[in-house]
């Protein structure tokens, strides 16, 4: 398996000033590790993106920096839309999709979520497909049903060799800004039953495909989730925001790599 991925998922927060104070911040702490194993994403919204690439730059290890969305489409009338060209400009290397606020809040469907996914593979940049049940379906047993939902459809015609471009994390949507994780026990099951299920259908590509946590990871929960089997990293949103927090994280994930 590779080293960890560490992602921070900034959501809706951050301005420039304040994108180019916690980037310096982190590489700053991050650069007083003489080797870093992990890989570890920056996603800021948007209009940072600009600066935080400009600010991970200066760090002497490789920060990379992604984006929270796109657009299918390779340009047109879409208002208000970011295309992966405009992406691809700003130099970042990742784009996360199908987060379940887009899916609540925006009514994404995997379906749309699949179009995205492809979009991204066409433009060489690197996939972060969110999947994860919410409570109700937790509660009434679905969990497992949910998430073979979920891949089928984000996935549909992914073949074996775009999956070396994908991660996936894992985010139980009732575990998201909620402040309290899942369960390790919950984790692992989840992410047992992933790598089963990307093993099955992409053979070897399914064994080393980066499976992440997210929901509520912190500097506290770090060593005990981060250990948890087959999980290769998290995708952090609160913490992220917060230096010494994703900082923290990093170096748990550096301690844990072999
Ligand atoms: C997320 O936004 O993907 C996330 C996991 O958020 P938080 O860490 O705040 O729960």
């Amino acid at each position: 398996m590779n080293n960890f991925v560490i992602a921070g998922n900034w959501k809706m927060n951050t301005n420039i000033e304040t994108t180019i104070s916690i980037i310096k911040n982190v590489a700053e702490q991050v650069d007083q590790l003489n080797e870093v194993k992990s890989t570890i994403v920056i996603c800021p919204p948007f209009t940072n993106i600009y600066v935080a690439v400009q600010e991970a730059k200066k760090s002497k290890h490789n920060l990379h920096v992604g984006a929270q969305n796109c657009h299918f489409e390779e340009s047109g009338a879409f208002t208000g839309e970011i295309s992966l060209d405009m992406i691809k400009s700003l130099n970042c290397d990742y784009v996360i999709v199908g987060h379940s606020e887009r899916r609540a809040y925006f009514n994404e469907t995997n379906a749309d979520i699949n179009k995205k996914l492809k979009a991204v593979l066409k433009n060489n940049l690197k996939v972060i497909l969110c999947i994860g049940e919410t409570l109700e379906d937790r509660q009434s047993h679905k969990t497992f049903d949910v998430l073979e939902t979920q891949l089928n459809g984000c996935l549909q015609d992914i073949v074996e060799n775009d999956m070396k471009n994908i991660i996936i994390a894992y985010e139980p949507v009732w575990a998201i800004g909620t402040g309290v994780s899942a369960k390790t026990e919950e984790i692992e099951e989840a992410h047992n039953w992933l790598r089963n299920y990307c093993e099955k259908k992409y053979a070897n590509a399914g064994k080393t495909v980066a499976l992440l946590y997210g929901g509520s990871l912190n500097d506290k929960n770090a060593p005990e989730i981060l250990n948890v089997s087959n999980v290769n990293g998290g995708l952090i949103g609160g913490a992220s925001l917060v230096p010494e927090k994703f900082v923290s994280i990093i170096k748990t994930a550096e301690s844990l790599s072999k």
